[in-house]
């Protein structure tokens, strides 16, 4: 008897050992914050990391730095030489600072392929402008003694997409979808279907883009958010550019009060004046189900 106990314990061991017992798909948040200067939250900026490869949504300030701890932590797919896919989902600065970094420092480290990059309208020549911007810099390290590379880091693989599947391999599906942000022509959310989840996320967007029919219990709803206490002590004009470009706390637990998602996952928070705190307690006056806010390297 006893020696069936210890095998069936072994066996658990090995289970619970192997990676089989960890989920294939994680979500890893390199940035959470906004364009405020916040020390503690880094530019926004979503890994979906399947197996050991890895899928950005965005690229804010320090993209590879963040990504660098989360490989240090053990996460293999976030080494800088394996970030090689990003999306985009509008090209406010904040969500697109970190581009130079995510072209030029992986390669200096000698990423093995060309970055692959999908977003709206303007994408390639943000891309073009930064490349041109860094001339001197690339005509010194590819020819002014530095060990030879194996590309040219002006090859930037850019895809200007619209709303429907954009991308495909063995590992995941992605879907693109409009979004309204204020003015933006074009925002985009990202749906990503991987062998075992199935992962949303809003970008920045307003409370009225039918996030909820893009989750349909999702296992998880990465959302942005402002706080509704915070918004009340705003000056009237920056009030009415909030509710036009995000969403507040009670809106969003009425999308995933419709959406139900298996985790619902706050970041970019707008909280201002108030707390983090105040922020869950809004979205839980309306939603009863499991919601987190996010801090960079929060994995879920
Ligand atoms: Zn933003
Ligand atoms: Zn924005």
């Amino acid at each position: 008897m006893r020696r069936i106990i210890v095998g069936l314990a072994a066996a658990w061991l090995a289970v619970a050992a192997s990676p089989l017992a960890q989920p294939r798909t994680r979500v890893v948040m390199l940035g959470t914050g906004t364009p405020n200067a916040d020390p503690d939250r880094y530019g926004p900026s979503v890994a979906v990391v399947v197996d050991e490869a890895s899928y950005l949504v965005d690229f804010g300030v320090g993209v590879v730095r963040r990504a660098a701890a989360a490989e240090r932590s053990g996460i293999k797919a976030l080494a800088a030489t394996r970030l090689t896919t990003a999306f985009a989902t509008h090209l406010h600065s904040d969500h697109t600072l970190g581009l130079a970094d995510l072209i030029l420092t992986p390669w200096i480290l000698e990423r093995p392929t060309p970055l692959r990059l999908y977003g709206p309208r303007g994408l390639r020549a943000m891309t073009n402008h930064l490349i041109a911007a860094y001339d001197d810099d690339l005509r010194i390290r590819t020819r002014g003694g530095e060990p030879t590379h194996g590309h040219d880091p002006r090859r930037v693989d850019v895809h200007e997409i619209a709303p429907g599947i954009v991308f495909r391999d063995d590992r995941v599906t992605v879907t693109a979808f409009a979004v309204k942000h204020g003015a933006w022509e074009q925002a985009f959310g990202y749906r990503f279907q991987t062998p075992d989840r199935t992962i949303v996320i809003s970008g920045d967007t307003g409370p009225a883009s039918g996030l909820a029919d893009q989750c349909r219990r999702c296992d998880v709803l990465v959302h942005e958010v402002y706080s509704g206490a915070g918004f009340a002590k705003r000056p009237a004009e920056w009030q009415a550019y909030h509710s036009r470009y995000h969403t507040s706390a009670r809106e969003l637990g009425a999308i995933a009060a419709r959406a139900q998602p298996e985790l619902l996952v706050l970041y970019h928070q707008l909280i201002w004046s108030s707390t983090e705190d105040e922020l869950l307690k809004e979205v839980r006056s309306v939603y009863p189900g499991k919601v987190v806010s996010a801090h960079d390297l929060d994995v879920y």
